[in-house]
This record gives C-alpha cells, structure tokens and sequence, in this order.
C-alpha cells in the first residue's frame, strides 16, 4: 500500500480493515527512549497509519512536532499529526498547520482540546482564536492539500446531545473532513449507534473505532474521568479479579479489548485505532488474539 495515499484515500478504497496506532509526544530522553523502543517492536506489524498526539493548549507543539519528524525520518509509517485550537490564536495554528506540511504530514486530526481540567469544564475561546473543531477543519484545509480526521464519541460527549453529536459530525464533513477516529469505549452497542446516528444525520464519514486496553487498575477510573466513557460493570468487575497481579490485570484488560475488536469487525467497523500509550505489550497481544495466535 503506497505510503503517499492519504488516510482518507486509504479508508475509501481499503479492502481490508486498516489498523493504526497513536503515540504522545515524549516528555523527556527516558520517555523518547520508550518511543522509540516501542516503535521498533510495533513495525513488524505494518500498520496502516501511526499518530501523535497533540497538548490540549499548544504546551506540546514543539515535541508533538519534533517527534512526528522523528518517525517519518526513522520508519515509512504514514503519519498523522494531531492538532487542536484550545489556547492558541489563529495564526499560531496556521504556523503549526504550515510546519506539518513542511515536514511533509499530508494527514492531521483536527480536535477542539479540553481546557485545563477535562472535557466537562466549560470550554473557552482563545483571543483571535477558534470556536470549535469544525473551524479547525476549516482552516487546515485552507493551508493546504491535507487530509483531516475529526473525533467522534459513542458514548457522547460531555457538553452535547449524542444528536448534537451526530449534527456536529455532519458539519466537520461538510467542513472538509475525509474520516472520524472515536474516543475510547467499552460497550460495542455504543459504537454501532454512533455510526447509526451520524448515517441518520447525512454524514458518511469512515467511522475508525478507538480502542484503549486497559492495562492497569489505576486506569480505571482516570480513562472514564478524561473520556467520559461509561466502563461497564461486568469489565470492570473482571479487571478488578486480580487487583494485586498487574501481568493478568494486563491480559485480562487485553483479552476484553481483543474481543472489543473481534465484535467491531464483525459489524464492519473500518479499522481500528489502538491508543498505545507509547507501549507495545498490550497493543501486540491483541492483534495476535484476533490473528488467533494466542487461543
Ligand atoms: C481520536 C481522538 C483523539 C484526540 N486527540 C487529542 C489530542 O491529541 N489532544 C487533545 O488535547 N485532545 C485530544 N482529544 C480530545 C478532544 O480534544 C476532546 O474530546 C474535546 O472535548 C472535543 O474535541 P472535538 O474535536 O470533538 O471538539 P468539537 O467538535 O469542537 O466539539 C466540542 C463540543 O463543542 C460543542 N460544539 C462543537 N461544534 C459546535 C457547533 N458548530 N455548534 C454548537 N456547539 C458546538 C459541542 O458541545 C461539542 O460537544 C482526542 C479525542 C479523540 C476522540
């Protein structure tokens, strides 16, 4: 599959289902070395596309930007850059927007970021900033021939309706958007309405499903306070069996991603985007579950 193929392109013409990645910038040498020991063992597995998250605020601009650089120079993944509006001024993203396009970033995911404090604190607009992720759209398109994701939320997000949702979905398409990538969920019914609504609306977006193993107790409660994603009784209840043993909390979190997987693929979900956090164990263990190497 040529690398020079958009996601967009990807996702319209993909025979198969696509399968990404999506790291966060390092903040320092220890957690570049992690990256980039993760990277290695994750480019066996070719994935269709990679991403690199992006501070809420601008605060990562720099090592978003540097460590995007870093794995297009080092590997021939394709890569995605994230971007959001959240505290920053037009011209400060157009700088941004005009940097990935130097560096050679044909696909960047436009997202509005959360103010300090998480999605349900009332968002503000920056002076001579945007208002939303549908601007954002709006104007990285204007910079340039780039492709641009957008977010999704099966579970909703905190400050709409999930119609409002599906409305807003509608309008990053008609602002220019070629697929969505969804935030984190367990409950695969939630995906498949996310998709029903947005069909509804008159959005044909590709749909890509988020997926988050999680990999530790701790985590818990920390992914459904960031995403507002409802963590079922019945996962949770399995993942808490062995609080004390982190190697099976481990497994157990990706034995119930694995058959997050197995039921969105089933229904024909496009692909999946597996957020790493920047570690490889959990992400291998599930695509070799899918592979049907571990049964
Ligand atoms: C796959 C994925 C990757 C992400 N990556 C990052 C990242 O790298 N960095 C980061 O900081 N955050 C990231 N986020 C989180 C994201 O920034 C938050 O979820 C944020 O709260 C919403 O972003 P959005 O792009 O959906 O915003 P928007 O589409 O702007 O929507 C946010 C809210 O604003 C309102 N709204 C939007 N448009 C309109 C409109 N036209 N009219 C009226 N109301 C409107 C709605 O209430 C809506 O719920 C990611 C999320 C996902 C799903």
């Amino acid at each position: 599959m040529p690398t020079d193929q958009t996601i967009g392109e990807l996702l319209a013409t993909a025979t198969a289902p696509t399968f990404s990645f999506e790291f966060f910038p390092p903040k320092d040498e220890a957690g570049q070395q992690l990256l980039t020991k993760t990277i290695g063992e994750l480019e066996p597995l070719c994935p269709d596309w990679v991403s690199v998250t992006y501070g809420a605020n601008g605060s990562s601009r720099q090592r978003t930007l540097d460590a995007t650089m870093a794995i297009l120079q080092t590997t021939d993944f394709r890569v995605m850059g994230h971007l959001t509006c959240t505290g920053q001024s037009v011209d400060e993203l157009k700088a941004v927007i005009d940097a990935y396009g130097d560096a050679g970033v044909r696909n960047i995911l436009a997202i509005r970021g959360d103010m300090p404090g998480g999605p349900s604190v009332p968002w503000e607009r920056y002076p001579g900033g945007l208002a939303n992720a549908t601007e954002l759209v709006e104007l990285v398109r204007s910079r340039g021939d780039f492709c641009v994701g957008v977010a999704a939320f099966p579970d909703g997000h905190a400050t709409s309706t999930l119609e409002q949702d599906a409305e807003i979905l509608l309008g990053k398409q008609q602002a220019g958007a070629s697929f969505a990538v969804t935030q984190l969920f367990f409950e695969v019914g939630h995906y498949f309405e996310l998709v029903g609504r947005a069909r509804s609306a008159g959005c044909t977006l590709p749909i890509v499903p988020g997926i988050m193993p999680v990999t530790s107790v701790k985590q818990l409660g920390r992914f459904a306070e960031m995403s507002g994603a409802d963590i079922p009784a019945r996962v949770a209840e399995r993942l808490l069996a062995a609080p004390d043993d982190p190697a099976q909390v481990r497994i157990t979190g990706s034995q119930i991603a694995a058959e997050l997987c197995e039921r969105l693929l089933a229904g024909r979900a496009p692909g999946l985007h597996f957020f790493t956090q920047n570690r490889s164990v959990a992400t291998r263990e599930i695509l070799a579950m899918l592979r049907g190497d571990h049964r």
